[in-house]
């Protein structure tokens, strides 16, 4: 691997990384110390302190005092949409660095971190232009029943002081998703990142102090599970906003249940791809293969089902297959990678039992499988044909560079074989026929449809999950609202 990492980059790793609690690098009072892995090459690239207790309660005290004593919610918008712009511009002019972080911690190649967090510094601008755009409505002369009229209106404001949880499958794009509407709506927040990629958060949370957001406002403590069910307890947060599994999720909801915190959950998927016998074979072959291949399938909308049209079926799998092959598995600072390593030792072990238990299901497996390279957490990309749909593969989320696939006849037989799962996040139809992808588009359970493409976001469309994917939307006007009360008032008139 020729690629050098950036001075600033190698300065960056060797620091003693702490938390940001009310606008200081404030240093954990036990002395939990976590190893940063770098998964392309398993070894320890840096070193965390570790939240306990102590910051957890620090940092939601912090959240709460910011809020109520109204220095950002109360704000001139035009000043924090301007804040919030510089603090964008602070992350594109580090973005070299960030990127390198991001592979150095996710293990992503180096060209999806950049387009992931290309798009995620442009939330930040699409949500900076919403913070004057909080309009109510407004209802005059409302008469009761007994002839009293009122003139009423509703209003937003912000939610209060949030615990942000995120997951390390997208370090820095699942931070921005969440903090950039929230910070935006007013709120103030706590976040927590995932034990695995902790780093990017601390960059972030660095130069979101250099642009001017007030201490207080944007806090992240390093933790792991346990400092996340600390922050979901804690009475001084309005609100928990969570992207991780299904399992964790439930937990907080149940959790949740006791003080009524406003809860929104992006969880898992098996998200269905479709390819109908009319679609042009030369987009939904590598269409179909990226929805699943994409970020070695550790995406939560990964399209990890394949849904054939029989009379196409032996020459789309096959085409898939051997797509699949060519794609270089390795270092993400190699240029031609295409997929990187998963994200952890235990990831691999998940991922590689759960081709054995493909095998053992009896399905025919056509490609992948193996590792060919074990100096980091690589597995080669994987294509299971004649999966049936009561097969583990076929149901369980494996978060791994794993397609489950299958023919089927009809239309009718199709929706029905997508919709048979308990998710319902995205959904890819590959077709020609504009009556039939609407039809399909409407009968589809999941919160994303995607048409002869799969997977793209923008900030202006909503995204999020049916059934247990989730609850409520990130992006677009529907994000922003998540961290928004809404008040109406009602004024009794003569
Ligand atoms: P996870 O185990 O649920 O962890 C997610 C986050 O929750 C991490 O920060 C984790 O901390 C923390 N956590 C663990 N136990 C907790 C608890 N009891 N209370 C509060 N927080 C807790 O998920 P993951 O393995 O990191 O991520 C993979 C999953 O995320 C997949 O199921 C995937 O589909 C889903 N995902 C969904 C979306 C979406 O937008 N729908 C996007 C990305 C990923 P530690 O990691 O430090 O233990
Ligand atoms: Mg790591």
């Amino acid at each position: 691997m020729s690629y050098k990492i950036l001075d600033k980059t190698n300065k960056f790793l060797k620091k003693n990384h702490n938390h940001m609690i009310n606008g200081n690098w404030q240093n954990s009072s036990n002395d939990r110390i976590l190893d940063v892995i770098n998964p392309a090459t398993k070894e320890v690239v840096s070193k965390v302190q570790l939240a306990g207790k102590d910051e957890v309660d620090l940092a939601c005290k912090s959240a709460r005092e910011s809020f109520d004593k109204g220095i950002w919610k109360d704000m001139t918008p035009s000043n924090r949409g301007k804040i919030l712009w510089k603090w964008a511009d602070l992350l594109e002019e580090r973005i070299d660095q960030i990127i390198e972080v991001e592979v150095i911690d996710n293990g992503m190649p180096v060209i999806v971190a950049k387009t992931f967090i290309g798009w995620a510094i442009d939330w930040i601008r699409y949500y900076s232009g919403m913070v004057d755009k909080v309009t109510g409505d407004n209802f005059s002369n409302v008469i009761s029943g007994d002839n009293q009229r009122f003139h009423s209106y509703t209003s937003y404001e912000p939610v209060g002081a949030v615990g942000i949880i995120i997951p390390w499958n997208g370090p820095f794009g699942t931070f921005i998703i969440k903090v950039a509407p929230a910070l935006a709506a007013g709120c103030s927040c706590v976040v927590k990142p995932a034990e695995d990629t902790p780093l990017n958060a601390l960059i972030i949370a660095e130069t979101a102090i250099e642009a001017g957001i007030p201490p207080g406002v944007l806090n992240v403590i390093i933790g792991d599970g346990s400092a996340g069910e600390l922050l979901v307890k804690n009475s001084n947060l309005d609100k928990i906003s969570f992207t991780g599994s299904t399992e964790v999720g439930k937990k907080i909801v149940n959790q949740c249940s006791n003080d009524l915190k406003r809860v929104t959950l992006e969880l898992g998927g098996k998200s269905p791809c479709i390819i109908f016998n009319d679609a042009n074979l030369d987009i939904a072959i590598p269409g179909a293969a990226m929805a699943i291949f994409s970020n070695s399938g550790q995406v939560c909308f990964a399209g990890s089902r394949l849904f054939i049209q029989e009379d196409i079926y032996d020459e789309a799998i096959r085409g898939i297959a051997d797509f699949s092959k060519n794609l270089k598995v390795g270092n993400g600072f190699d240029e031609d990678t295409v997929l990187g390593p998963l994200i952890s030792n235990s990831q691999h072990k998940k991922v590689s039992e759960y081709v054995d238990i493909g095998l053992k299901e009896g399905a025919d497996i056509i490609s992948g499988g193996s590792v060919d390279d074990d100096s980091g957490f690589f597995f080669n990309p994987t294509v299971f044909g004649k999966v049936n749909k009561d097969m583990r593969i076929a149901k369980e989320e494996i978060f791994g560079p794993v397609l489950a696939a299958c023919s089927f006849s009809s239309v009718d037989e199709v929706v029905n074989l997508a919709n048979d799962t308990r998710y319902g996040l995205g959904s890819g139809i590959f077709s020609n026929d504009i009556n039939k992808v609407h039809n399909v588009a409407n009968r589809i359970k999941a919160g994303n449809v995607w048409v002869n493409h799969y997977g793209g976001m923008h900030p202006t469309l909503p995204f999020g999950g049916y059934k247990e994917s989730g609850w409520g939307r990130e992006l677009g006007i529907d994000g922003f609202k998540t961290y928004l009360e809404q008040k109406t008032v009602s004024i009794k008139l003569d």
